[in-house]
Parts: C-alpha cells; structure tokens; sequence
C-alpha cells in the first residue's frame, strides 16, 4: 500500500477549548505523521475560497463566519491510508452521530462548531494541501 497526504484543520471552537495537543495525538497514535503544521487566522475572502464547494448551501454564510472567528490549526497528516483514517479518527459530520472516542464525539458541540475538517477524496487533499501549503514547506522523512 502507498502512504498518501490528506489536509486536516482544528477548527475555531477546538483552538479555542485548547485541546490541539490532545486532537494533534490521536492522530500520531493512529500512525499518522504530521508533515507540516501552521496556525492561522482565516479572512472571510481565503474563508469562502476554501470551501467554494459549499457556496449554494444554507449553512455557507454561517460556516464561513465560524471559520473566521478565531484562529485554526491546520496540518498535512501523511500514512498509509490517512485520508480514511483521518475521516474516521474524526467521527460524523454531526458530532451526536459520531462514535464514542471519534475528536467530534469528545470535543465538538455541534454539526456547525465541529472541532475539525478532514479532505474527503484525494483530489480534495491535494487542492486543500495546496490552498495551505508550498510545496517546500512540507517536510516528509
Ligand atoms: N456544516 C454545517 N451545517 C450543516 C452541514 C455542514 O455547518 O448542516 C459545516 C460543518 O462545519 C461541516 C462543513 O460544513 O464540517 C462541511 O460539511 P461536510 O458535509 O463536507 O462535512 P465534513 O466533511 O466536514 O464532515
């Protein structure tokens, strides 16, 4: 198997709880490298270019004003299947669905404040790794 790069982001509400180590571990336990990590303020341009995707859903004007209000973390996670095992370290979308010991089942309040974001396919990791990342600012062993 190939070891693949996905995107992952602590959102506003988990920088805020202080809990980066504890989310940034559970990925490291999982066997996932963190290959580049940077702290950053999201502005409402870069805010809404990231998730262009969501533009026509309802929830976009208040997704892009929670991931505005504060800082975010966001890292490449590099392993063997990281952009599943990501997925699933993570948990539901809706932290009530998400299983016990998933990041949003522990730390998220809700389907809007859900503590982090994680690439779905590997076309959105290599856009998002992108959006984040220089290609030189990506230090793999
Ligand atoms: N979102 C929201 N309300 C909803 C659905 C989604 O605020 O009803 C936000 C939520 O922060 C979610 C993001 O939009 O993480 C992207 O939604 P997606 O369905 O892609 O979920 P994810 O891939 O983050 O699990």
């Amino acid at each position: 198997m190939t070891s693949e790069r996905t995107l992952s982001i602590i959102k506003p509400d988990a920088v805020a709880k202080n809990v980066i180590g504890e989310i940034l571990a559970r990925f490291e336990r999982a066997g996932l490298r963190i290959v580049a990590a940077k702290m950053v303020h999201l502005g409402q341009q870069e805010a809404e270019s990231f998730y262009a995707v969501h533009r026509e859903r309802p929830f976009f004007n208040d997704l892009v004003g929670f991931m505005t209000s504060g800082p975010i973390m966001v890292q490449v996670l590099e392993g063997e299947q990281a952009i599943r095992k990501n997925r699933e370290i993570m948990g539901e979308t809706n932290p009530q669905e998400a299983s016990a010991g998933s990041i949003r089942h522990d730390f998220a309040e809700n389907i809007d404040a859900n503590a982090v974001h994680g690439s779905d396919s590997p076309e959105t990791a290599k856009q998002e790794i992108e959006f984040f990342f220089k290609a030189d600012e990506i230090c793999s062993r």
